[in-house]
């Protein structure tokens, strides 16, 4: 199973992609989520991610393709954030041919800009768990996460000149990449103004 989660800033990627991560019982797999970590102990890419710049195709995919060998990722996974670019998605056919897997579906979330913006400046996460709170699901105690009680802070590139910035690299790239997909079938659009659980179901349904 491989479903690949693809979308512009804050259109709740993470989000949706834990739940139906959840649902199939499979990991989910964020680039970012990678190169924050990576970024902790590494200045480079700390410098792009702050600055919302994209990391080179060869060092993104080299530290993808090492998470993607691990042994939770055996029956499959929920990709998101990567392709980026169209080499990336010769990559990806490359990595999925190695592992012997087939992409089940591409779905793209639709976001007004708007929403990105109020969503993104409004968002934190929790500083220990990773979990992510925004308009739509507050944390019950204010900057302290429901789950484990870490401390919720906002992402150092969540500033209205990097999503800017976030959200023109995305529209640059992605439109190659959907039309990709969509001529392979694999594309499915869903709007992602609303609720997650319904969002899920239509993708999952379809
Ligand atoms: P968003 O989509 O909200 O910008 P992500 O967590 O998906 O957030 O990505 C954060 C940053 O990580 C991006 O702005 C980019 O710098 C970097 N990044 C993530 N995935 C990739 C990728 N596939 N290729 C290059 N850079 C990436």
């Amino acid at each position: 199973m491989v479903y690949i989660i693809t979308g512009g800033p804050a259109s709740g990627k993470g989000t949706r992609s834990d739940i139906l991560a959840n649902a199939l019982q499979i990991p989910h797999i964020s680039t970012g989520d990678l190169l924050r970590g990576i970024a902790q102990t590494d200045k480079n890419i700390q410098e792009k991610l702050t600055r919302g710049e994209l990391i080179s195709d060869e060092i993104i995919t080299k530290i993808l393709e090492e998470r993607l060998n691990k042994e939770d990722c055996e029956k499959g996974f929920v990709l998101d954030g990567y392709p980026r670019t169209l080499k990336q998605i010769d990559y990806l056919n490359q990595i999925l041919e190695k592992l012997n897997k087939k992409i089940d579906r591409v779905i793209e979330l639709v976001v007004p800009d708007e929403l990105v913006y109020k969503r993104i400046l409004e968002r934190k996460k929790c500083i220990r768990c990773g979990r992510m709170y925004g308009i739509d699901f507050p944390s019950k105690i204010k900057n302290v996460c429901d789950k484990c009680g870490g401390k919720l802070e906002v992402r150092t590139d969540d500033t209205k000149e990097t999503v800017k910035k976030r959200i023109d690299t995305y529209r640059e790239n992605s439109k190659e990449i959907l039309e990709y997909y969509r001529k392979k079938g694999l594309l499915k659009t869903v709007d992602a103004s609303g609720h997650s659980e319904r969002i899920i179901q239509e993708a999952t349904e379809a």
